[in-house]
């Protein structure tokens, strides 16, 4: 059977720009459609050390907090873990509509389909979005991605965990007549091109703000000043919005975020917590009907106002808005920082060598990321029981450093890796009796 192939340097940057050909790009099977996505990661990382560097640069470049940025990657590889035990959802189903009800079979390697299929995938996303803003039940995921109150490279990585499970049944009419390989490699780009967006560097790009998404139109999308809300949903191209009539230009500054911000870092708050507000919401409406609509309309959505809610009762922007940031030791944040790209180096080898791997190993490891995810969220959003939880976790990465279960990316970075993570290990085991002691204390 065909492979997949792995994409070349020149492939990997251009497909962040959506800048790939048809003939590079068109596979018979989806079994050779390469994984764009899980291949991109030293991509991102050099744009996003790019920016950080230019912002450095230039005065008023981006501001980039290390508990936001961890919380953004944090939520990133916590939406990619369910790739890891199943195919997605999206190429589940399309493959599924394809093989039984195709009204016609396009040919996969003619660059017609390859167009049909760019411009039909990013008209699915952009009612996927549209629809993820519109219906509560559907926000509820993707809040996620607009809960950052900052705008940069890494707001593009903070992913829902539970969008994936949606957003399928839009792209399923492409699937009456466009083969699954070339679906299964627009998906993926559309994903990627929204990577570069997401920042504050780029401010105009002259004539092709028109026919593109760009930097510009998204920072409208990310806003929550009453003139951004429910605006600018495209995926490469802006002209569905100008066609649909939800297209507005930059103007007024932007303050970024959701419209009542969660001021949390620890991850599986951020992921998940619409949702217990949602069940709360529709326990307490009144009626049948106020209970569909509590799901079913806006989230901005009250009895007595329009579907999608009264734009008046949007809090109108003062300038005096600041972004939730506590202190925190620079001590902690260079550890976390650490820690997070010891963790970053397991998920990608995970991600890399998952077909190769036992179940019970990927499964294992995807244990551990998990509990590194949580454990290094409660160390940013400074939680009382962080210090257990992360002694905890530092014997099981030495364990599993021991067990050969963990590669370091350069081997010769083994030996002090694992002296880290031993002191480490010492370190939270004395926070621990410390706390346990002055508990104690407290107590008599
Ligand atoms: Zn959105
Ligand atoms: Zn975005």
């Amino acid at each position: 059977m065909a492979q997949a192939k792995n994409v070349t340097v020149s492939q990997g940057v251009r497909m962040l720009f959506s800048l790939m050909t048809p003939n590079e790009s068109s596979f018979a099977t989806v079994q050779e459609v390469p994984t764009y996505v899980s291949q991109a990661t030293p991509y991102f990382t050099g744009l996003i050390i790019l920016e950080i560097v230019l912002g450095w640069l230039k005065k008023d470049g981006p501001r980039i907090k290390i508990n936001d940025f961890i919380t953004s990657l944090s939520a990133g590889v916590m939406s990619r873990l369910p790739q890891l035990m199943m195919r997605s959802l999206e190429l589940s189903a399309y493959i599924y509509v394809w093989n039984n009800f195709r009204l016609l079979e396009l040919p996969w390697d003619s660059a017609w389909t390859w167009w049909l299929a760019f411009l039909g995938v990013d008209m699915g996303y952009y009612w996927v979005h549209r629809f993820a803003h519109e219906l509560n039940i559907l926000w509820a995921a993707h809040q996620v991605h607009h809960s950052s109150e900052y705008y940069n490279l890494s707001t593009a990585l903070r992913q829902s965990v539970t969008q994936q499970f949606s957003s399928w049944a839009f792209y399923l009419p492409l699937a009456l007549m466009v083969p699954p390989s070339v679906f299964a490699v627009h998906i993926q780009l559309n994903l990627l091109y929204q990577f570069w967006i997401h920042t504050e560097l780029v401010k105009d790009l002259g004539p092709l703000e028109w026919i593109l998404n760009t930097p510009s139109h998204h920072r409208v999308h990310h806003g929550r000043n009453p003139y951004c809300i429910d605006k600018n949903y495209a995926g490469i191209l802006i002209i569905w919005d100008r066609m649909f009539g939800t297209f507005a230009p930059e103007s007024d500054h932007v303050v970024y975020g959701l419209v009542h911000p969660i001021s949390t870092f620890e991850i599986w708050t951020v992921e998940f917590l619409y949702y217990p507000y949602l069940w709360q919401r529709f326990w307490e409406a009144e009626g049948i009907s106020n209970k569909l609509s509590v799901i079913f309309k806006g989230p901005g959505w009250t009895p007595g106002k329009p579907r999608l809610g009264d734009i008046a009762d949007i809090p109108q922007i003062t300038g005096e808005e600041m972004p939730y940031n506590p202190t925190w030791s620079p001590a902690m944040q260079a550890y976390v920082l650490v820690q997070f790209f010891l963790l970053l180096d397991v998920y990608n080898n995970l991600l890399m060598d998952q077909t190769i791997l036992s179940e019970m190993t990927v499964l294992l490891l995807t244990a551990y990321v998990l509990l590194s995810l949580t454990s290094l969220g409660f160390l940013i959003d400074q939680r009382a029981n962080a210090a257990e939880m992360e002694m905890l976790r530092c014997v099981l990465t030495m364990a599993l450093l021991r067990f050969g279960y963990i590669k370091p990316l350069v081997p010769l970075l083994a030996f002090p890796i694992e002296a880290f993570v031993l002191i480490s290990a010492v370190y939270w085991s004395l926070q621990c009796v410390n706390q346990r002691i002055n508990r104690m204390k407290k107590e008599n």
